[in-house]
């Protein structure tokens, strides 16, 4: 059996007929860019994340950009992040000309650690951007509480974490503001990039909406800088398809989790830890082994197809030895990143697919070593 990392046309087999339905009706009506397909999808998001507005862009790394620009974030700066996240989080952050503050995760779950942010927090700090790894979310709680201490904004990065929440927090809502992104393999994924930003605050969703459409405030007024980053009409329709069945494929993502967790039982395999009051979304899922690279090369041998996320911790990053600060602190990041496996994840796959990896994860753990040659 060969069992692919993820099988997107799996997934979206079934939406099919209503995608091709919705490119017609945008190609029907000859409306390409910031349209009333938009406007639905914007308003259904917002909706979805439990908060008033959201505004669509071109893809999550551009939510990033735009959300750190619209609360004024640039050079002189700093803005706290996780060591161990998706490298665009850190882009996003240079790419506005502040500093990324590299601080590392906690060793249960692998998020942001909030106590180690307390230290490295300066006179220079703007931001902390916690980012929901993996569908878990952060501790928003105790990260609130610092932001309030500190007079700090708390930008999400909730590109894994579509409707994931964590006690009283839904992901994207709780900070000034909330970006996601819509990449294909995201948990709401389109048919080419995507993404958006989410608020409460009416004043910086006008911003928002400027930012991300030159700068815009009337046609051909232009009275801040902005840039061209818009989610256009068809990516909005099938977004707008996909949304209607988002809580059931999270909770086919859950019911695959339980299924790994239970048959993955009595290996040595260590998981990421979730608090009770905790709902993860599982953008994908992760095991931590000391013995990480010869269980993804024996899983390979095997027609199993695993991926790491991420071989480097970003502050380890040439494009950051510079600039990044981090280096010696973030011991987490470092070791996680030799012991994490994510395995083949995705809704749509089959309940033999997961039996045959855990089953061939067995073997790996049990299987005698190797006679000598000779
Ligand atoms: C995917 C992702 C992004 C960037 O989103 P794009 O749409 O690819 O630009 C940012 N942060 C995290 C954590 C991500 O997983």
């Amino acid at each position: 059996m060969n069992v692919p990392f993820v099988d997107l046309a799996a997934v979206q087999a079934s939406y099919k007929v209503e995608m091709l339905a919705a490119a017609k009706r945008v190609m029907d009506r000859g409306w390409y860019i910031l349209g009333p397909e938009l406007e639905v999808f914007e308003r259904d998001f917002a909706a979805f994340c439990g908060t008033h507005h959201s505004v669509g862009v071109a893809n999550g790394t551009d939510a990033l950009v735009l959300a750190l620009r619209a609360l004024g974030v640039g050079p002189g700066d700093e803005v706290l992040l996780p060591s161990l996240t998706f490298i665009a989080t850190a882009i996003a952050v240079q790419e506005v000309g502040a500093t990324p503050v590299f601080v590392d995760v906690r060793d249960d779950n692998l998020q942001l650690d909030v106590e180690k942010c307390a230290v490295q927090v300066s006179e220079k700090t703007k931001v902390l951007l916690p980012v929901h790894l993996h569908g878990r979310m952060s501790d928003m709680d105790a990260m609130l509480s610092l932001a309030e201490e500190k007079s700090l904004h708390v930008i999400e990065d909730a590109a894994q974490a579509h409707g994931a929440a964590r006690g009283i927090h839904r992901a994207g809502t709780s900070g000034t503001l909330g970006c996601f992104s819509f990449y294909p393999t995201k948990n709401l994924g389109a048919l080419g990039d995507g993404g958006a930003v989410v608020c409460s605050d009416l004043a910086l969703k006008e911003k928002l909406l400027h930012l991300r459409n030159y700068g815009q405030s009337e046609k051909y007024v232009h009275d801040h800088p902005g840039i061209n980053s818009r989610l256009d009409e068809l990516q909005a329709a099938f977004l707008s398809v996909r949304l209607k069945y988002l809580e059931q494929e999270t909770e086919i993502r859950r019911t695959l989790a339980t299924k790994y967790k239970e048959q993955l039982e009595g290996t040595p395999l260590w998981f990421p830890k979730d608090p009770r009051d905790a709902f993860p979304v599982f953008h994908i899922f992760v095991v931590r082994t000391q013995k990480r690279d010869a269980l993804q090369q024996y899983l390979k041998n095997n027609g199993i197809e695993c991926q790491i996320h991420y071989p480097i911790p970003v502050h380890r990053q040439k494009l950051f030895a510079q600039i990044g600060r981090g280096h010696g602190n973030c011991f987490v990041a470092e070791k996680a990143s030799t012991q994490l496996l994510s395995l083949p994840f995705f809704p749509g796959m089959s309940t033999d697919a997961i039996a045959f990896v855990c089953e061939k994860i067995h073997t790996f753990f049990n299987k005698p070593s190797p006679p000598a040659f000779g």
